[in-house]
């Protein structure tokens, strides 16, 4: 059981938040006022619209509608690992997505390549590193999953290496781990400063954010859209809703991804001493293998995040404030941290937070449009948005310019989000899905359940 001192300074906020400056939050909209484009969510993918839509068109008049303050959300919560991948990961869009798998992977890694330019372009200080990802195993069956993906990476010409004995402890001595596979084209940011930076570059390059400004309707208002807030009517040419895992303003939309909590540990400080004794030297990220996997890098003040595992569904769908804290989740990430680093029994940990990742059961985005066109939508994540949400926010602007582009053409944005099924089926559906997914890490075999799945093409992933 964890001991209670372990998290006595432990402060329930995203450790992220605390590396930003303090600015004043953006005015409510508080007019009726008219705009070319109203975006509504100001995370990476509502921030990303705004700023390639002002390059598209210095002189269009752009809004961003955010109900809370830009970031607070998914973007600021996350764990700041940037894919090189748009389809997450090469086997997911091999397996699912066949047939257009090469370009996928092509384009997965331009856009990481973009983004990393877009951020130099902006002078965005976000703490990019280009610091590759450790893929690490503790089962036969993991470490066979990990020869797959290498044999998938060599086939696809994606640079990787795989790591046992030494050469896996000069990336990570731990007992838990006995196999890795490393992949340096993967990046690190710091999720929140990348968020507050696209905030800023946004203002200043003329996009009119507002902030505590929750859009509670749409609707089509003659041959424009109307956009519903608290205190003020929007009326807009065209409109973006870039809302994730919050419930979708889009009744279609309402079944096609189901809100899944995930949670997250900062240690404090760990001295050099501390990190040789697990044998990270470096300064990449790490994720293990399974289906519940825990996600793990350094900061730039040397503490280690280590997240993930627990994937929480809460019956309806519930999207609630207090759910962001599970003590829980945290005692057993606690837990785990210790069967893992045994040298770091002792540390304690200063921050812990929950974040909600908009599971879809494709386990990539979903894109389309509405409203005769004026309208564009992009969520389902699951998880791997840091990047994606970028070229989702390109994929939006293409498809409301009619655009006929590479990323247009693209059938897995477009592809029908299988929808989960209603209340009570959805838990109960949610339920055996998880279980069966420990059942095969535990066993390395996949259940009846799974398989049934995989035979629609669904996968249940965080
Ligand atoms: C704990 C956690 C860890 C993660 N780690 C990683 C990672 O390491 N790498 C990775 O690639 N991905 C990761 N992800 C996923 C990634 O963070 C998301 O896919 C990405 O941030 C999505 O960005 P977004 O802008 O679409 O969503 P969000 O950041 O959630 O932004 C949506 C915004 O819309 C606003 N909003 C919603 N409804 C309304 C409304 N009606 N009116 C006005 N505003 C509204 C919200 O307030 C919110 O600010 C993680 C996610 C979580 C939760």
């Amino acid at each position: 059981m964890t001991p209670s001192y372990k998290f006595s300074d432990a402060k329930s906020l995203p450790f992220w938040f605390t590396t930003v400056p303090v600015t004043a939050d953006c005015a409510p909209a508080s007019q009726d006022a008219t705009y070319d484009l109203a975006i509504v969510g100001g995370g990476f993918t509502g921030l990303w619209s705004a700023l390639k839509a002002r390059e598209r068109n210095p002189d269009a008049k752009i809004a961003v509608l955010e109900g809370k303050r830009c970031g607070q959300d998914a973007s600021g919560r996350s764990g700041g690992f940037c894919a090189p991948s748009i389809s997450h990961g090469a086997s997911n869009a091999l397996t699912r997505h066949p047939s257009e798998a090469e370009t996928l992977i092509r384009l997965g890694q331009e856009n990481l390549d973009d983004f990393a330019r877009d951020l130099e372009r902006y002078e965005i200080q976000g703490e990019f590193e280009q610091a590759g990802k450790l893929n690490v195993a503790t089962t036969p069956w993991q470490i066979e999953g990990l020869h797959s993906m290498a044999q998938n990476y060599s086939r696809f010409g994606i640079a990787h290496e795989l790591l046992v004995g030494d050469a896996l402890k000069e990336k990570l001595d731990s007992p838990v781990y006995s196999a890795g596979l490393f992949e340096p084209s993967y990046g690190l940011v710091n999720p929140a400063k990348v968020v507050s930076e696209l905030r800023r570059v946004c203002l200043a390059q003329g996009v009119e954010i507002f902030e505590n400004t929750p859009v509670t309707s749409l609707k089509r208002d003659d041959d424009m859209m109307g956009v519903q807030t608290p205190s003020a009517y929007i009326r807009a040419k065209q409109v973006i809703l870039a809302t994730n895992s919050a419930k979708p303003l889009l009744k279609r939309l309402s079944m096609s991804f189901i809100p899944i909590y995930d949670y997250s540990l900062m240690t404090e400080t760990l001295s050099e001493e501390q990190w040789a004794s697990i044998g990270w030297l470096g300064s990449h990220g790490i994720a293990d293998s399974g289906n519940q996997f825990h996600y793990f890098r350094k900061t730039a003040d040397n503490r280690m995040l280590w997240a993930g595992f627990d994937a929480i569904y809460y019956y309806g769908s519930d999207r609630n404030d207090e759910l962001l804290q599970r003590p829980e989740s945290f005692a057993l990430l606690a837990d785990q941290f210790v069967l893992a680093f045994p040298t770091l029994a002792d540390v304690k940990f200063d921050f812990k937070w929950g974040g909600i990742i908009d599971t879809s059961a494709r386990t990539t985005f979903f894109s389309g449009l509405a409203h005769r066109g004026q309208v564009a939508y992009a969520m389902g994540f699951t998880g791997q948005g840091v990047t994606a949400s970028r070229f989702a926010a390109l994929t939006m602007l293409d498809r409301l310019g009619s655009f006929n582009t590479e990323r247009t053409r693209l059938k897995m944005p477009r592809r029908f989000a299988i929808p989960f099924p209603p209340e009570p089926l959805r838990s109960a559906a949610v339920k055996l899905a998880q279980k069966s997914l420990a059942q095969e890490d535990a066993t390395g075999k996949r259940g009846g359940f799974l398989k049934l799945l995989d035979t629609f093409g669904i996968g249940f992933d965080s």
